[in-house]
């Protein structure tokens, strides 16, 4: 293997590594912090200085990673096929 061929198959890995690293943070932590109420739960209005339950995560401040949406969709899809 040439210098050359690793330099250029060093993006690719890269991605593969983010990718797998990306769907093993969602399997072990599957819920992040809401990004409309920062994680708090409550969101100030615009027009009042009240602090009302962000509509988002339904005031708990998590809300569910990308990547486990996607896992729970093929979960899904494979469960449905094997009925
Ligand atoms: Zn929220």
């Amino acid at each position: 293997m040439t210098p050359r061929t690793l330099l250029a198959t060093a993006p690719c890995l890269a991605l593969v590594l983010l990718t797998l690293g990306y769907l093993a943070l969602c399997v072990a932590d599957p819920f992040g912090r809401c990004r409309t109420c920062k994680g708090t739960g409550r969101k100030r209005s615009p027009f009042d200085r009240l602090r009302r339950e962000c509509r988002r995560c339904a005031g708990t401040g998590l809300r569910l990673r990308v990547g486990r949406h996607a896992i729970n969709h093929i979960k899904d899809e494979y469960q449905a096929a094997k009925r």
